[in-house]
């Protein structure tokens, strides 16, 4: 089993926070079979909400997919708890929003597309079903009667940790405490060289 986060970065205008409409945002991924490394063609969409029976044992998952070129049945899932948000104190680095369960399979491209919901700053609007196909958005805030968006959109998978990804301890992590602290979530250690040290710090001191 290998756990895969997905990471993003953008410039926010006037959002404070971007997140996903889980456990029912479609998660389109193109994968690569680790044991043959046959890519899929097309993406393959994944909703953490839904879930289907996998046959050789009594356990549902969220994609079970079979490869083209060597026929094995692979599988993958959200990791429950591991959805995250990008906020505008995480402007300039990556942050982790998901990770995925995998199992023979791993994710090597991502398409946002829509159903995502970005909150305005200053208790501003909050914009439901944002679409970022376009790797950027913008709107206007009637509220705080001011343009918002989202620009140059940008992602990345890293690999993390098996023992410390799983669901968040004392639910999500809000405070101004671990905003702060540089890195990713205090819930999982990132294997991303750039941000090992003060992960792991962070850890430790918990
Ligand atoms: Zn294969």
């Amino acid at each position: 089993m290998v756990k895969i986060s997905l990471q993003i970065r953008a410039t926010l205008e006037c959002i404070e926070k971007l997140y996903t409409s889980h456990p029912h945002y479609q998660w389109f991924l193109k994968l690569k079979c680790s044991s043959c490394g046959e890519v899929t063609e097309k993406f393959h969409d994944l909703t953490e909400a839904d879930k289907v029976p996998q046959k050789h044992n009594r356990s549902e998952t969220n994609l079970l997919i079979k490869c083209k070129l060597c026929s094995r049945e692979n599988n993958i899932d959200v990791i429950e708890g591991s959805n995250g948000a990008f906020t505008s104190n995480d402007v300039g680095k990556y942050k982790s929003i998901v990770t995925f369960d995998c199992r023979g399979i791993e994710p090597v491209d991502f398409e946002p597309k829509s159903g995502w919901i970005a909150e305005a700053e200053d208790d501003g609007k909050k914009f439901e079903d944002v679409d970022l196909t376009e790797k950027e958005w913008v709107d206007y805030d009637e509220k705080n009667r001011t343009s918002v968006g989202i620009y140059e959109l940008e992602w990345q998978f890293i690999k993390v940790n098996a023992v410390l990804v799983g669901p968040q301890q004392g639910g999500q992590t809000t405070s101004n405490e671990s905003l702060e602290a540089s890195g990713p979530g205090p819930w999982i250690l990132e294997l991303s060289t750039k941000d090992l040290c003060p992960a792991v710090d962070f850890n430790r001191l918990k």
